[in-house]
């Protein structure tokens, strides 16, 4: 098999693996998976020559410089995709939000296959990801709201370790020991005060104190 065919299959490969383990794409005829598996390699292979031309990149398959770019591509589609990845996991958002969109566009343009009506626009008002253009999206287009809360927790964490402070002043009521770590976590609603997580060092039970 040619290197490119190789490259080109192996990642359809793996796109299909993904949907076709996702609750509700599996709901959905197997060649019809098939099929836009290969459709999101193709655009992935579309934004990938697109990129290198722009980057005066050689367009070649055995050019080490055109398949590290296209495997990038891949692997932010991917780990975009996979609800169980690292970008994914930081349990405090929908990891399903690419998935899901994606899978509303495959849905509408099933069931629009043969009407006049405009899909693309429909699909664009509803915010889904198109299966033909999804190379192109970067991962902040691809799930704006994972990027940006994942930022936002790395934020909140570091405050968090800032403000934790150790105290006498709490006695664990698990072990009865004065060795405590405490940080306050201020409550949406202005009238209920502050929360204390309060961690003892000795035994590591946890409990909160309402202000
Ligand atoms: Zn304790």
């Amino acid at each position: 098999m040619d290197i490119e065919l190789y490259h080109r299959n192996t990642s359809a490969k793996a796109i299909y693996d993904i949907l076709i383990n996702d609750e509700k794409f599996k709901t959905l005829n197997d060649e019809f998976i098939v099929d836009i598996s290969f459709k999101m390699e193709t655009s992935c292979q579309n934004a990938c020559i697109d990129k290198a031309l722009n980057r005066n990149i050689p367009i070649f398959w055995d050019s080490v410089f055109f398949v590290e770019q296209y495997s990038n591509i891949l692997y932010t589609l991917m780990s975009n995709m996979d609800t169980g990845s690292d970008i994914n996991d930081n349990n405090c958002v929908d990891d399903r939000y690419v998935v899901d969109r994606l899978y509303g566009h495959c849905v509408i343009s099933k069931l629009f296959k043969n009407a006049i009506y405009n899909v693309d626009r429909l699909c664009e008002t509803l915010n889904l990801i198109d299966v033909n253009k999804i190379g192109y999206y970067n991962s902040e287009k691809l799930n704006p709201y994972i990027n940006s809360s994942y930022i936002d927790n790395i934020k909140i964490r570091e405050k968090q370790k800032i403000n934790e402070k150790t105290s006498i002043m709490y006695k664990c009521p698990q072990c009865k020991m004065r060795n405590t770590k405490f940080r306050k976590i201020q409550t949406a609603s202005m009238d209920e005060g502050d929360t204390l997580f309060i961690t003892c060092q000795v035994c590591h039970y946890e409990w909160r104190c309402y202000g």
